[in-house]
């Protein structure tokens, strides 16, 4: 990697000293008053309350902004998802499970009092297999990446842009906008493509994406935590994090809830209706911070004008699932990781799963499926229970028809537009929006699937956001 650790912190604007979260800063929220007619009156409505959404809610009322946080879920926490085993009570996490060791994500979890430790991913036995066939890849043993990931490294330098949202060039250098498969074959990278599709899951046919998506997700911070560590957190409990969150955003948070319709044309305000559990509420603000995946159908009821409605309208996007089997047959330390016999680079051929893996308790396996396009829950679940019994029919390993001690769609995951679409100037066009309507954007789509860099990307955002 050649960026520095300080030619990063600079790029991306975030260094340690940049990032003050404090815990106790006073709430402009508690003196914000409903206006008559149960209006919810603040300075900034967020919308969507995973990863950027609530980190935003609670920088900003540290920043001095009133809140309030819309979220469909009835939880904070978006892709983050913790599983509680009944018979132990052990806690598993099943969306997000690391971040970055940087100042921002340990400052993160400090304030909310959640420890972390250096993530250990554990060793177990791992079998690659063909889950088309059920069969072990003859031979088949991971390439060690070392040489392929510093080679790797050296082109990722060349595009120090990545690190933050999507401010490219313009004209946007070729080699970004190729399929990734067609990158590698050119640059020789062929050993660093195993370690990219285990870090890229839920990023749909990789090797076909225009490169700039892999390698924003699999970046030169990646790269300098793949050699010193992640972090996760000490109590495997990652929404702890939400759940505190919420606790200390309180009545700012409407759970369970849903934008009908926005006015972002007249008046001073903004005004976003809601429909919530305890009936329409209507929020007026003088921004809205946009953080769920803008794609037209999830952006239903906004006043999107001709220019937003052309642009999230181009965004596509894959699909990701996560559940845990209960008593699928497998050994509790057994990893089966699809490996495609044929494909190029042995990528997983999808939709399939990706791995099925030990979680640590007893009898349950984590599964990680993904697909080019949304596909559904019932589909998923036949597929991965064929896929497990295969296994066993191909003489793989023994297994049995396994049950779902929980399954989640985090569909839709990642949202791409098409290489022509990125020449001709999407995410120019895309920055624009920032500020534009009294609306300001962050989160994966703005950025990558990655919690720390989507932090880092909103903390950066958000003065110009209280600004305004
Ligand atoms: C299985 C899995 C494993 C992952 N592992 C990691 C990991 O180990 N480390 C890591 O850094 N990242 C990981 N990621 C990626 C990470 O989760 C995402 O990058 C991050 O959550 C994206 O944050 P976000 O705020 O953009 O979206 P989200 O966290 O998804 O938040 C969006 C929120 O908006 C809500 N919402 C959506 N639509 C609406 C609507 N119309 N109205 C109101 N609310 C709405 C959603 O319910 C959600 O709460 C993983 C993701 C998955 C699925």
């Amino acid at each position: 990697m050649n960026l520095s650790r300080k030619e990063m912190l600079r790029l991306i604007g975030t260094g340690a000293g940049a990032v003050a979260l404090g815990s106790a800063a006073a709430s402009p929220a508690a003196g914000a008053e409903a206006r008559g007619g149960g209006d919810i009156v603040r300075d900034v409505a967020v919308i969507g309350g995973g990863a950027a959404g609530t980190y935003a809610a609670i920088r900003l009322r540290e920043l001095g902004q009133s809140v309030v946080v819309v979220e469909r879920n009835g939880r904070l926490g978006g892709h983050t998802q913790t599983y509680t085993d009944p018979a132990t009570g052990g806690t598993l996490d099943i969306g997000v499970v690391v971040w970055h060791d940087q100042p921002l994500v340990r400052q993160w979890f400090e304030r909310f009092d959640i420890p972390l430790q250096k993530a250990s991913f554990s060793a177990g036995q791992t079998l690659y297999a063909d889950y088309r066939t059920g069969r072990e890849v003859p031979g088949y043993t991971p390439p060690n990446p070392g040489a392929a990931l510093a080679l790797y490294g050296e082109q990722l330098a060349r595009f120090p842009y990545l690190e933050y949202g999507f401010e490219l060039p313009d004209p946007v250098p070729a080699d970004l906008l190729l399929p990734f498969g067609d990158f590698v074959r050119k640059h020789g990278l062929d050993e660093v493509v195993p370690t990219v599709v285990q870090f890229g899951q839920g990023l749909g046919d990789l090797l076909r994406q225009p490169t700039l998506y892999v390698m924003k997700n699999f970046g030169s911070d990646i790269l300098r935590n793949l050699q010193t560590g992640f972090l996760s957190t000490s109590r495997r409990n990652n929404s702890e994090l939400y759940e505190k969150a919420l606790t200390e955003l309180g009545d700012d948070v409407l759970l369970n809830s849903r934008v009908v319709s926005t006015d972002r044309d007249g008046g001073r305000d903004a005004a976003v209706r809601v429909d919530t559990p305890a009936g329409p509420r209507t929020i007026r603000a003088r921004k809205v911070l946009v953080t769920i995946p803008p794609l037209l159908g999830n952006l239903d009821g906004f006043d999107l004008d001709g220019l937003e409605r052309n642009l999230f309208g181009q965004f596509r996007n894959s699909a990701y699932y996560t559940g845990v089997l209960r008593n699928s047959g497998l050994p509790d330390n057994l990893s089966v990781r699809n490996v495609g016999l044929d494909t190029p680079f042995n990528t997983p051929q999808l939709p399939g799963v990706y791995v099925i893996s030990p979680t640590g308790l007893p009898g349950l396996h984590n599964v990680k499926f993904g697909s080019p396009v949304a596909l559904s829950d019932r589909a998923v679940q036949n597929e991965i229970r064929a896929s497990v019994l295969r296994l066993g029919e191909a003489g793989t390993v023994p297994t049995m028809s396994p049950d779902f001690a929980t399954f989640a769609s985090h569909t839709p995951f990642e949202l791409t537009v098409p290489a022509a679409a990125v020449r001709a100037g999407f995410y120019r066009r895309l920055g624009t929006l920032q500020g534009r309507n009294r609306t300001y954007y962050s989160g994966a789509a703005f950025h990558t699937h990655d919690s720390s860099l989507i932090w880092q990307f909103t903390e950066t955002l958000l003065p110009r956001v209280a600004a305004s």
